[in-house]
C-alpha cells in the first residue's frame, strides 16, 4: 500500500502539512534524515504511476481535450482535484483586487501540474533594497545558498546549459543535465535578438534527460548515513529519462520530470520513518501554555470529523496564502491575534507572479518542411531576466526587467488550433 495510516501510539517528531513541493521536499529530508513524520494532505490521494494519462491522444478526450471548469487547463491535466475554484472552499477578493487562487487539491500539490521552469535567483534578488531602494533584503546571500541550489538541482533532476550571466547564475559542473536540442524557431529567435544584444539560452527544468547513476553521484549529493543512501540510490534507478511523449502537464508515470508525488513522498515512504494522511485539512496550529507548538487540529474529509495529531515540531507548507490562513485560524490566549503574527502582517502583502502572453505569426517559419522537433514539454530556450539595468536609470517605468518565455513550431492539433 502507498500511503501508511498513522496508528494513535505512534509519536511523530514532525507534522508537515501539505506535500507540495515544500512539505514534499520537507517530508523527504526528515524521514532519511530518520525523524517520525506525519503529512497532512487536504486533497486526496495521487499515484501518477497509474492515473497520468500519457498516451492518450486529444480525440480520446471530451471536447478534445479542451479546457473546462472543472478542468482549466484540460481533460488530461494532472490537477485531478482542483483548479481556479476549490468547491467547498469559497474565498472572497478585497474591493479593487482580483486574485485568482490556484489550488492543487492532491498528494503532491502543484508540483504535479507546474511548468517545471526551474531558475536560480541571482545575486541581485537576494539584495534588492540596496541596490534599487525598494523592498526588503534578505537576510542570505546568493553565495549562501548556491550548495543547497546545487543539491536540490541534483536530486530533483534539472536540464539546463552553463551560461554564466550577470544576475543568472551557473550551477556547479556536473549538477545539471543536459539541455535538449533547441528547436527550429527556437534557433531563429537566437539568431535575431542576439543581433540585437538579447542573450537566448538553454532555459532550465526540472526534467531528466539523462538516467541518473546513483553512484557517480557528485559527493554533493551523496548522504551520510546509510538508509539516505539507500533510499536516494532506490528512488533515481526508478526514474527514466524524457521520451517526449506527451506534456508534462498531466503528470509522468515514468517519473522524468519532478513531481513530489513521484520524486519525494515515495522515498520518503521507503524508509519506513514517514506516515501520509490524506483527505486531512488542517485548521489550526495547537500550542502549550509555553506558547510552543504541540500539534494540529484538521478535518478528517471523509468522516467529516474533527481530529488532532501531535508531534514535537509543526512544518506549515499548505502553499503561501492556506499556509498564513491556519496562522491567523490558530489563535489562542498568548496569540490573539494568529500564530507568528505579532507584526499583525500575516496574510498582507501577498504578491503573485505577473505575466502577459501573446501570439504571432512569423512568416519565415511557414511551409518549413517536416522536420523532427521532438523535446520535453516547454520551450528548450528562453530569454533570461534582462533589462534590470534600464530601470534604475528609470527607463522601464517598472522596477527590475522581465523575462520572456516563448515557444513556436508544431503541434498536435487540438482545441484552440484557430485561435
Ligand atoms: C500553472 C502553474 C505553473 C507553474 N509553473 C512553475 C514553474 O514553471 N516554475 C516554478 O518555479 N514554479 C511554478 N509554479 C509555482 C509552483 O508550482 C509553486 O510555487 C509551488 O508548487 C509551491 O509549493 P508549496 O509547497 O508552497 O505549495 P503546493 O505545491 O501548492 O502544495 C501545497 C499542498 O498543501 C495542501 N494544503 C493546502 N491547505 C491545506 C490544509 N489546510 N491542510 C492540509 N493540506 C493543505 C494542498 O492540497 C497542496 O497539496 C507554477 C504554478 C502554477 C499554478
Amino acid at each position: 500500500m502507498f500511503l501508511t495510516s498513522p496508528k494513535s501510539q505512534t509519536a511523530y517528531d514532525v507534522i508537515i502539512v501539505g506535500s507540495g513541493a515544500g512539505g514534499g521536499m520537507a517530508a523527504y529530508q526528515l524521514s532519511v534524515s530518520g525523524l517520525k513524520v506525519l503529512v497532512l494532505e487536504a486533497g486526496r490521494h495521487y499515484d501518477p504511476v497509474r492515473e497520468t494519462p500519457m498516451f492518450n491522444l486529444p480525440r480520446e478526450a471530451p471536447l478534445m481535450g479542451g479546457g473546462t471548469r472543472e478542468k482549466p487547463f484540460g481533460f488530461y491535466d494532472a490537477t485531478v482535484d482542483g483548479g481556479w475554484e476549490v468547491p467547498g472552499e469559497p474565498y472572497t477578493n478585497a474591493p479593487g483586487s482580483n486574485f485568482m487562487w490556484w489550488r492543487a487539491r492532491m498528494l503532491g500539490g502543484r508540483t504535479n501540474h507546474w511548468g517545471r521552469i526551474s531558475l536560480r535567483m541571482g545575486e541581485y534578488d537576494f539584495k534588492p533594497k540596496t541596490r534599487d531602494g525598494l523592498g526588503a533584503d534578505w537576510p542570505l546571500t546568493y553565495q549562501e545558498l548556491a550548495p543547497y541550489y546545487d543539491k536540490t538541482e541534483m536530486l530533483v533532476g534539472v536540464f539546463g546549459g552553463d551560461d554564466d550571466l550577470e544576475n543568472t547564475p551557473r550551477s556547479s559542473p556536473g549538477v545539471l543535465q543536459p539541455a535538449p536540442k533547441a528547436r527550429g524557431s527556437e534557433l531563429l529567435t537566437q539568431k535575431h535578438a542576439g543581433r540585437i544584444g538579447i542573450p537566448v539560452i538553454p532555459i532550465h527544468r526540472a526534467i531528466m534527460t539523462e538516467r541518473q547513476d546513483p553512484v557517480a553521484l557528485p559527493m554533493k549529493l551523496h548522504p551520510d548515513n546509510a538508509l539516505a543512501r539507500r533510499v536516494l540510490a532506490q528512488s533515481m534507478r526508478s526514474r527514466q529519462a524524457c521520451f517526449y511523449a506527451t506534456e508534462c502537464g498531466r503528470g509522468c508515470s515514468i517519473k522524468a520530470n519532478f513531481q513530489s508525488s513521484t520524486v519525494l513522498i515515495p522515498p520518503a515512504l521507503l524508509t519506513g520513518n514517514c506516515d501520509i494522511v490524506p483527505d486531512a485539512m488542517v485548521r489550526e496550529v495547537l500550542v502549550d501554555a509555553k506558547g510552543n507548538a504541540t500539534g494540529v487540529k484538521y478535518i478528517d474529509k471523509v468522516t467529516r470529523t474533527e481530529r488532532k495529531a501531535k508531534a514535537r515540531v509543526v512544518v506549515l507548507a499548505a502553499s503561501a496564502a492556506e499556509t498564513a490562513r491556519i496562522l491567523l485560524n490558530s489563535r489562542s490566549t498568548q496569540f490573539p491575534n494568529g500564530l507568528a503574527n505579532a507584526s499583525g502582517l500575516v496574510g498582507k502583502y501577498l504578491m503573485d507572479t505577473v505575466g502577459a502572453g501573446l501570439s504571432i505569426q512569423v512568416p519565415a517559419l511557414e511551409n518549413v518542411p517536416a522536420h523532427n522537433e521532438d523535446g520535453t514539454s516547454g520551450e528548450h530556450l528562453y530569454m533570461p531576466w534582462w533589462l534590470y539595468k534600464e530601470q534604475l536609470k528609470g527607463d522601464l517605468g517598472f522596477a527590475r526587467g522581465y523575462h520572456i518565455e516563448f515557444g513556436g513550431g508544431r503541434g498536435m492539433p487540438g482545441p484552440g488550433i484557430f485561435g
